[in-house]
């Protein structure tokens, strides 16, 4: 072939992390067959759908076996029995949403890396380290990429200070995935008035929201002025353990305009164009989820993993080891112990402890030097995990 390719591939660096990790663990296995290993490196959730939904996937199937209630192509921006139950979940939340500005999609994950389409030249500002999918997804249309640092001082929740007052895209995600970091009120709020007076657009991941336990906001759009600056990117995914089953949805607010030109439009005829939207017994088990019922439903798979983070942030406290996450976070953030690198200790948890959790280098490289751990594996190997590292730490 002689055509030319995307160079712009050449710039993403390989991701080994989890093939890596998997290697590590595999030679580890071999050398040593009848070790117990605990894995708290998942980032996927573990627990089965709560009943209510899969009751109403059921009822949608068995919808298609009638020549009355078959559904064909569903609509490219979801149905609005869906829509309609995404504005009343956020309704419950105290934001008020246009029908038109809310989007399905099949996962937070796909409208993050489609956004680019939709935007032109700007300077990019992702903080670091965080979900990759910010970065790839930028170098790959040859954007100039710029970090903003997250480290202990600022807790892992970096703030627009000493930015320039030039018009940025920026990419927000709270809580965070891997820091568990969760912006408060105020601090959000600072991003959203440097992004309001410098006439920049933030990109806000809060695929973790239903994890938020304190009083922090769970959307952007519970500050003001936010519907003029933000995009919303969240997702089922976490909150109602639809990582296989697939639907998500972004918020791109009327209000939303640069130069004039409307964002909202600009996405409704991006999505027109390359998605054709989620299935329908699908997008039945998401209303069911966000239903004031399966709400209650999700939240008990929810505190199951809380209990599992609680486990681990009080073993933290006890041994006085700094972390962030955990309160508002499946996910646990930890600096660590004796000043060893990321990869240092992977292989000293997985030899001393069998323990598998994940190298926070491969989050950025201001993840070096700290490790996720995450609330997903089950009670008992959590309390597993746990005693062992009572002994080892
Ligand atoms: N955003 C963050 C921060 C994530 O951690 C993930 C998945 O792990 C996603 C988005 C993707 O979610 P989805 O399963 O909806 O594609």
């Amino acid at each position: 072939m002689k055509i030319k390719l995307n160079d712009n591939f050449n710039n993403i660096e390989e991701s080994y992390l989890f093939s890596d990790i998997n290697k590590r663990v595999k030679a580890y296995k071999e050398k040593n067959p009848n070790c117990d290993i605990v894995r708290l490196g998942i980032g996927d959730v573990t627990l089965p759908l709560p009943k209510i939904v899969v009751d109403a996937m059921v009822k949608a199937s068995n919808e298609m076996l009638s020549k009355d209630t078959f559904r064909g192509y569903p609509p490219e921006y979801g149905y609005d029995f869906l829509r309609n139950a995404i504005k009343d979940y956020y309704s419950r939340n105290k934001v008020t949403l246009d029908l038109e500005a809310i989007f399905v999609s099949d996962g937070a994950k796909s409208d993050l890396g489609n956004i680019v389409d939709i935007l032109g030249d700007n300077d990019i500002y992702i903080p670091n380290p965080v979900y990759p999918v910010y970065l790839d997804s930028n170098l790959m249309s040859g954007r100039r990429v710029h970090f903003i640092e997250g480290n202990e001082k600022n807790k892992f929740l970096p703030m627009p200070d000493g930015l320039d007052d030039t018009a940025k895209v920026i990419y927000l995600c709270s809580p965070n995935n891997p820091t568990g970091a969760t912006y408060n009120y105020v601090e959000l709020k600072k991003w959203v008035d440097y992004a309001y007076s410098t006439g920049s657009l933030i990109i806000y991941d809060s695929a973790y929201e239903a994890f938020i336990k304190d009083d922090s906001p769970r959307s952007i759009y519970l500050i003001p002025n936010a519907k003029y600056v933000a995009i919303e990117v969240s997702s089922l995914s976490k909150m109602a353990g639809f990582t296989g089953v697939r639907c998500g949805y972004t918020i791109v607010p009327l209000e939303l305009t640069s130069c004039d030109k409307s964002v909202n439009k600009l996405w409704k005829r991006r999505q027109a164009t390359k998605f054709n939207g989620v299935s329908y017994p699908v997008q039945r088990a998401a209303e069911a989820a966000l239903s004031v019922e399966g709400i209650k439903e999700c939240q008990k798979n929810l505190d199951i993993y809380y209990q599992n983070t609680k486990l681990l942030c009080d073993l933290f406290n006890r041994k006085g080891i700094w972390y962030t996450g955990g309160v508002n976070s499946p996910y646990i953030w930890l600096k660590c112990p004796n000043n060893m690198k990321s990869f240092e200790f992977f292989d000293y948890l997985l030899e001393k402890a069998n323990i598998v959790g994940t190298p926070g280098v491969g989050f950025g490289k201001f993840g070096e030097g700290y490790f996720r751990l995450t609330s997903f594996a089950s009670h008992e190997d959590t309390i597993k995990a746990v005693e062992r590292l009572e002994k080892l730490l």
